[in-house]
């Protein structure tokens, strides 16, 4: 499908084409979820969030307006694989190309673990080198992301962790539509989860080998230049042997069910927590100023920690 749509345009068409597509896709995993866990939270479900405070508005607003950055730039790479396929420097191709499907799956499996090791590895970069994290500090403005946060990067940090959707079909022959829905439902879901915000019985907080939404929320809230903690995405085993993991006892532990567990998530605290009032994010004038209109209530989302 992808290979196809870029034999018929050229490469800014095919830019276009899968910036909308990609915009398309991540608006609906990342809005769902934050429709139905940010604006209209519950005290079930909230016993289950890490940070027991919701972001204010006015972040979630940069949130997406980072993610749009990020989104324009990720697609750069495989818009890129596309047209080098003429050149003959890429192997990018569409349908099976004459392999089998057996390939396909072969290569599922090491775009995901060449992959998970990849952002593993920059990602640590960018907590370990003072120039490094210039490029990725702006994604950890959001200190208690939201689902939008996932690609909320700036330029160079979101083309390098983008890069394999170019490295990738230049070392090996792959299909482009599986690397980019990989890479576009496949990675990015998972990082909608990641950015949620809250945790699951299954795979629990203190999964022994699966990195978790808590492990992302304890990366925002606590990993900075020099400390590199859960810089992982999919797996554990990559901070494991580093050293960088969280661990904290259960009378420590910042998580939802530790915190539960120590009577912290009590039906007094959550009516005590402030609810924004997101729908300043459906008004146009919001987005234009950053400012809610005058006579409204300013919701502070007051983000202690
Ligand atoms: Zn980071
Ligand atoms: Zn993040
Ligand atoms: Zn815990």
């Amino acid at each position: 499908m992808l290979y196809t749509l870029a034999q018929r345009g050229n490469f800014f068409t095919t830019w276009i084409a899968l910036t909308v597509l990609a915009f398309v896709m991540m608006m609906a995993m990342s809005g769902t979820l934050f429709y139905f866990y940010y604006a209209r939270p519950t005290f079930e479900t909230w016993q289950k969030k890490s940070n027991p405070n919701f972001p204010a508005p006015t972040l979630v607003r940069r949130e997406v307006l980072q993610m749009l950055k990020g989104i324009y730039t990720a697609t750069l790479c495989p818009a890129l694989a596309l047209h080098l396929v003429n050149a003959g420097w890429s192997k990018a191709y569409g349908g099976l190309g004459g392999r089998s499907v057996g390939y396909l799956i072969f290569t599922f499996f090491v775009v995901w673990i060449g992959s998970d090791f990849y952002e593993f590895a920059y990602h640590r970069i960018g907590h370990t080198f003072p120039f490094w994290w210039k490029q990725h500090k702006g994604h950890h403005v959001f200190y208690n992301p939201s689902p939008f946060a996932v690609i909320a990067d700036d330029h160079v940090d979101q083309f390098i962790r983008s890069a394999p959707l170019l490295l990738i079909p230049l070392l090996m022959p792959v299909n482009m539509d599986l690397l980019f829905f990989t890479y576009g439902a496949f990675f990015y879901g998972y990082g909608v989860y990641l950015h949620w915000g809250y945790e699951l019985s299954w795979p629990g907080a203190h999964h022994p080998w699966i990195n978790t939404a808590f492990q992302h929320y304890v990366h925002h809230a606590k990993s900075t230049l020099n400390k590199p903690m859960h810089t992982g995405f999919f797996f554990k085993l990559w901070d494991q042997i580093a050293g960088s993991l969280y661990k904290e006892g259960p009378e420590t532990c910042i998580c939802a069910g530790c915190s539960t567990a120590r009577g912290e998530r009590s039906r007094e605290a959550f009516d005590a927590v402030v609810k924004p009032d997101y729908s300043v994010l459906l008004k146009p004038s919001f987005w234009l100023t950053g400012q809610e209109v005058a006579g409204e209530r300013v919701a502070s989302g007051a983000n202690a920690k």
